[in-house]
């Protein structure tokens, strides 16, 4: 029996790790398949304080967890499959075999959407991103292109054009799902440009492994072009990742935890942290935050009923 669970191995699960852990909870973390998350997948974080000359991403999560272990927290790189949250104590199916635990802390973030070329996902952290805020610094006076047609793509080619040289916004197709305001917005920004109807084929280079273009297709006209990119940003959604508390835990329509205050879920003593139920600010230092939240939480949750 465990006194809880922490699952996810991102900032959020890692910075709950190493607060259960000093509070001598003995926390198991249940790393899954993607650990350490989505800094894992960056390179450079220049925006995670206390690293005045930045911090490597997968550095950084790992050192987190050096942080955890070195109070007690246990790791186990599995992924939680199944689960009953129906009583107490909790139930979690870890790759096959059931443990127990009186409290969980669900940290299994939201992932990025890619679009499943091959070569984009060799060059994720070498050209490829799909964080503007995390990224776009190294593009000063580089030629950038952005992948959507919601808000987060007229948001980052936004914040995105304050850096590059020009921002191609690449949709696939005319109409867009963004909000009037956030469209026009973009079409006012002179440094944007946009391509509708238009689809990615290919990101080069993977030999060079860093980006330096992309091959394009019109999907009415069929024309195919190469054109020349140095950062490529993906903004085509995220999906966060609740499948396995499904009618347990309360989300809303797109399957976000919805909060009912502090890092309280729906059921007592199921805590959320990171971006699991956050669509707004989704960085490395709310998530850690969110973490520590819901660890100090579970502590209080655990003392009350005399643990
Ligand atoms: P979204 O609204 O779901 O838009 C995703 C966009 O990516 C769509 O244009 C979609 O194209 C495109 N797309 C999806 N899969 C694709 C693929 N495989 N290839 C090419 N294009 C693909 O997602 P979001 O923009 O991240 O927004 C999510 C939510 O957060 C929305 O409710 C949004 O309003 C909100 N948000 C608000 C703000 C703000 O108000 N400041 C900022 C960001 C996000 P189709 O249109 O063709 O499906």
């Amino acid at each position: 029996m465990r006194n809880v669970v922490i699952i996810g191995s991102g900032c959020a699960g890692n910075t709950a790790a190493i607060y259960a852990a000093r509070a001598n909870l003995k926390p198991l973390v249940v790393a899954g398949h993607a650990a350490g998350g989505q800094l894992s997948l960056t390179t450079l974080v220049e925006n995670f304080p206390g690293f005045p000359d930045g911090v490597d991403g997968p550095v950084l999560v790992e050192n987190m967890k050096l942080q955890a272990q070195q109070f007690g927290a246990e790791f186990v790189h599995a992924s939680v499959v199944d689960t009953d949250l129906s009583q107490r104590p909790f139930r979690l199916n870890v790759d096959g075999e059931w443990i127990e635990s009186l409290t969980v802390i669900v940290a299994t973030g939201a992932s990025a959407k890619w679009l499943g070329l091959e070569s984009e996902q060799k060059l994720i952290g070498h050209g490829v991103s799909s964080c503007a805020t995390c990224d776009g610094f190294f593009y000063r006076g580089k030629k950038i292109m952005v992948i959507g047609g919601g808000d987060s793509a007229m948001e980052e080619a936004n914040f995105l054009s304050r850096f590059g040289s020009e921002v191609t916004l690449v949709h696939r197709r005319e109409e867009f799902r963004a909000s009037k305001i956030m469209l026009d917005r973009a079409r006012q920004n002179p440094k944007i440009k946009f391509l509708n109807n238009t689809i990615v084929e290919e990101i080069y280079d993977v030999s060079e492994y860093l980006v330096n273009g992309v091959r394009l297709r019109n999907n009415k006209t069929g024309l195919v072009w190469d054109q020349r990119v140095d950062g490529f940003f993906l903004a085509i959604g995220h999906i966060p990742n609740t499948k396995v508390f499904k009618g347990q835990i309360e989300t809303d329509a797109e399957g976000y935890i919805l909060s009912k205050g502090g890092a309280r879920t729906n059921i007592a003593g199921v805590f959320h942290a990171g971006d699991v139920q956050d669509r707004v600010y989704r960085q490395a230092v709310t998530a850690a935050g969110a973490g520590c939240m819901a660890a100090v939480e579970v502590e209080k949750f655990l003392e009350a009923e005399g643990h």
